[in-house]
């Protein structure tokens, strides 16, 4: 038995990141969503059309 699945911690900015990660994109037909940086903040964009779906601003 494993217990891999079993995850209960709460889940960060980056953590929603990776979950959007390898999506489709919901803005064009083809698209995937990848981790890029955009202007400055860790974000997860479309690699066809590079509509940002989520980015995280630095808390500064
Ligand atoms: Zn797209």
């Amino acid at each position: 038995m494993s217990s891999a699945t079993g995850r209960s911690r709460t889940v960060s900015g980056t953590d929603a990141l990776a979950l959007l990660e390898r999506n489709d994109c919901a803005f064009c037909a083809d698209g995937t969503l990848v981790r890029e940086r955009y202007r400055d903040n860790d974000a997860v964009v479309c690699d066809q059309c590079g509509t940002p779906a989520m980015q995280l601003w630095d808390p500064e």
